[in-house]
């Protein structure tokens, strides 16, 4: 079908379905044979100019907010033909409201300055954040709309190409389930669990998701791209930082032709972490990381062919997600919490003594308190205190160890309870049993988006691509709002036991009327 795009005859403004243009393709490229010249004259005649676009980057590092590893940006691209207008923002900061410094009011505010300014309708914005843990500035909103600004002024004519790109070394899934058939993640915010209760670890998403937008005479204007991965890595010296997609951004940017803009679109990362994120040998950085993910785009970039396409579609839903009523879970998490406290057991060591007794018994397990001269002495004359010796100092390092294993449970019960308390305190408390999300669907060219505002976990999004109608399919979550964790219903069942399911708002029900929504969706774009 490639061929025919150049040909297209009308603009209708509506898509056609996948069927019918397979079955339509063979009559329609005889057709074209014959037509192809008079089609050719038809488009530069006054048809479509096709597709124009145009981008603009802002800086939105605060410098109030402590010292600066690298900036951060607000980056817009604006893509207009002759009925439909749309902008994709994309802002390096943890969340589109919230959490984080951008305001509840942020989204609606940009969007009805930008329908009015600029006339482009606020369900064809589309704003999406990195989810890096970055300081923004306090005027972010207006900053926002000044690249949008820009961009809707700097408008050109763009050939449009999409592909995918590949990149597994610099991340991993954080949820780890336990032989005990529970599910545990990785955060700074607790301990993981002793290694031999790890039984497997969940899956990534290696797809970088492309969309390349050229200039006509072949120079490169803009890089879209989508892939899953917190990006929280940090810096060295832990200065303010756009992290691992900043720098990913960066390294793209730099390679392709000068004033090129590449906007990161987070994806279904909801459980997926940077490598090495509880290395303490060495100091955390997201650059290298941060370039492997670069590079990994411009290599599949170069392969990726532009053409004339004016296939531009966004469709905008809402749905109504039900909210989670986790009352029972917390009551159990809290009978948790007071068993693990009871099971906390006396010992005669603290942790001064501790230390260095672990050290001893394990250089030496034979003859730890003493030389060997010294057991065989006893040995010799028949006595054993050093042996009783070490047995009560091993039962007292033992019942040390285990109340350390206890604590580090706690430390996760009692961070994930708060969690479990705030969201059931909020849901209670809010007007209806359910929460409306908003959800775009998007086509440029080859290149299909679906969004969600929450923080969805990788199966989500290689579920949905592999169910799509459109081989190049991708998601975004962190888009168009912020409504915390969304997990699978299978991973709403581990209830508190991980951040994604305590940090979350809603009833494991939302899943399949959003997978379902989504199914809608793709099948109209
Ligand atoms: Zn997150």
């Amino acid at each position: 079908m490639n061929m025919l795009a150049p040909f297209k005859l009308s603009h209708s403004g509506r898509p056609s379905s996948r069927r019918q243009q397979a079955a339509s393709g063979k009559r329609l490229a005889l057709v074209i044979v014959a037509l192809g010249v008079v089609g050719s004259l038809a488009m530069n005649a006054g048809h479509a100019a096709g597709l124009r676009a145009g981008v603009a980057k802002v800086d939105i590092t605060n410098l109030q907010a402590g010292p600066v590893s690298d900036r951060l940006y607000v980056k817009a691209l604006v893509l207009k033909d002759d009925v439909t207008s749309i902008a994709i923002i994309t802002v390096d900061a943890v969340a589109i409201g919230e959490i984080g410094t951008i305001g509840n009011d942020y989204l609606p505010k940009v969007r009805a300055r930008i329908e009015k300014e600029l006339n482009i309708k606020p369900t064809n914005v589309l704003v999406n954040a990195s989810h890096c843990h970055g300081v923004v500035c306090s005027d972010v909103d207006q900053r926002t709309f000044q690249a949008v600004k820009e961009a809707a002024r700097n408008l050109v004519p763009v050939q449009v190409g999409a592909g995918r790109g590949h990149e597994d070394r610099i991340m991993e899934n954080r949820r780890l389930k336990l032989k005990n058939g529970k599910e545990l993640d990785v955060r700074h915010a607790y301990s993981l669990p002793p290694d031999e209760e790890v039984a497997e670890v969940g899956p990534v998403d290696p797809d970088i998701g492309i969309l390349r937008l050229d200039r006509q005479d072949g120079r490169t204007l803009a890089v879209v791209y989508n892939f899953a991965c917190h990006p929280i890595q940090g810096v060295p010296g832990g200065g303010n930082t756009a992290d691992v997609t900043g720098f990913a951004s960066k390294v793209i940017e730099d390679n392709l032709s000068d004033g090129t803009i590449a906007l990161f679109l987070q994806g279904c990362g909801g459980d997926i972490n940077p490598v090495l994120y509880k290395d303490v040998d060495n100091p955390r950085s997201a650059e290298p990381l941060g370039n492997m993910l670069g590079l990994s785009t411009l290599q599949a970039l170069r392969k990726i062919g532009t053409r004339h396409d004016d296939r531009l579609t966004v469709l905008s839903e809402t749905i109504a997600l039900p909210r989670a009523d986790v009352a029972q879970r917390i009551i159990s998490l809290q009978a948790e919490q007071a068993r693990l406290l009871q099971s906390l057991q006396g010992t005669s060591l603290n942790l001064k003594t501790f230390i260095p007794l672990v050290v001893k018994y394990n250089v030496s397990t034979e003859f730890p308190s003493y030389y060997s001269h010294r057991y065989l002495h006893e040995k010799k004359l028949g006595r054993d205190d050093l042996g009783k010796h070490d047995a009560e100092n091993r039962r007292n390092m033992k019942q040390y160890i285990d109340n350390i294993y206890v604590m580090e449970q706690l430390t996760r019960v009692q961070t994930n309870l708060a969690l479990l308390r705030k969201h059931q305190a909020d849901n209670l408390a809010a007007e209806k049993r359910t929460i409306d999300v908003e959800v775009l669907g998007l086509r440029i060219g080859d290149f299909v988006l679906v969004t969600f505002p929450g923080e969805l976990t990788v199966e989500t999004g290689l579920a949905i691509k592999q169910a799509s109608p459109h081989k190049l399919t991708f998601v975004a979550g962190y888009t168009n709002g912020y409504i915390y964790y969304a997990p699978t219903a299978a991973q709403l069942r581990n209830v508190g036991g991980a951040q994604e399911d305590s940090d979350c708002i809603l009833a494991p029900e939302w899943h399949k009327l959003y997978v379902d929504k989504v199914a809608e969706i793709l099948k109209k774009l």
